[in-house]
């Protein structure tokens, strides 16, 4: 695997190793968590004091378009967490070039902002029918370089698309990030390791027929797995409701707060103890997110 960056002070990194590795409630990482989505709107402020009381240190906030650069850096100052700028795939369509204007422009001025950690949400979506995948590539392309320009690392959305993703990877190198909410075989996840990228584990683990994934979480070599919930989507299993019950009315809103279930529910799977998937996938976040050493929480502090 690529060394890990080093962006961060010594001193930092030691504090938050200290604070995730400290006795008593597990302290974790949600590397991916859309807190602007409108699912939210009525009770964010208690969606984000849910998280701090579970053990949930730090959350990344990744914006999906022009539009809500704004929203998702004034959620991260006003609630202090982290967030990453940048353009998603399913909303390439509606992007135009000058919205990667928008986007080196943002990344410039908030350049020295502790709380930008990341260029995503950016990637390549193959199983959205009707997405142009020219005008995808060429957005991914353009993110790619401006995340290396800026010396920042991605976060990384990549489905039915996982070897094109990864030829652009090897061609413009990268600092890393995250392959989020992973969902390929484990030579796929080795592919991305050696490109020094980890992958995100999250509620889809907690289904028993979720054979593939669950088998990659239990194979995976510890140091390359993230936390991340993707709230409000991909709710767990104890969270999902059917279709009969949704049409009747039935919500099945993810949420940050699940990290330290589905975090008891992959260290089960692996055979770890819920401490050391914490600590271990914490550190881990931070080695590939650097900026986060300085801006980690615990519950009794926060
Ligand atoms: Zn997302």
């Amino acid at each position: 695997m690529a060394p890990p960056p080093s962006a961060h002070s010594p001193a930092d990194a030691a504090a938050a190793d200290a604070i995730a590795r400290a006795p008593g409630q597990p302290t974790w990482i949600d590397t991916h968590c859309h807190l602007d989505a409108a699912e939210f709107d009525a009770d964010r402020d208690a969606v984000v004091e849910r998280a701090r009381a579970a053990g949930i240190g730090q959350i990344v906030i990744p914006a999906v378009d022009a539009g809500n650069f704004e929203r998702v850096r004034e959620l991260a100052h006003r609630h202090r967490l982290a967030y990453a700028l940048g353009i998603h795939p399913m909303c390439t369509d509606r992007a135009s070039p000058g919205d990667l204007d928008v986007l080196r422009d943002a990344l410039a001025r908030h350049a020295g902002d502790p709380r930008l950690v990341a260029v995503g949400e950016i990637g390549l979506d193959h199983f959205i029918e009707g997405l142009d995948r020219e005008r995808q590539v060429a957005m991914f392309v353009a993110q790619l370089e401006l995340a290396s320009e800026f010396g920042l690392p991605v976060l990384l959305h990549v489905r039915r698309a996982v070897d094109s993703v990864l030829k652009h990877l090897r061609r413009i190198r990268q600092v890393g990030g995250f392959a989020h909410a992973f969902n390929g075989s484990e030579q796929q996840a080795g592919a991305f390791v050696d490109l020094g990228f980890r992958l995100g584990f999250g509620g889809a683990v907690t289904f028993e027929r979720a054979l593939r994934i669950r088998r990659v979480g239990r194979a995976l070599a510890q140091a390359a797995i993230v936390m991340e919930t993707d709230s409000p989507d991909i709710p767990p299993q104890w969270r999902y409701r059917t279709a009969e019950a949704r049409a009747a009315g039935a919500t099945m809103r993810n949420e940050p707060a699940e990290l330290a279930s589905i975090g008891v529910e992959l260290a089960a799977l692996r055979g770890e103890t819920v401490e050391a998937l914490a600590a271990a996938t914490t550190a881990n976040a931070i080695f590939s997110l650097p900026r986060l050493a300085g801006l980690l929480t615990r519950a009794d502090d926060a």
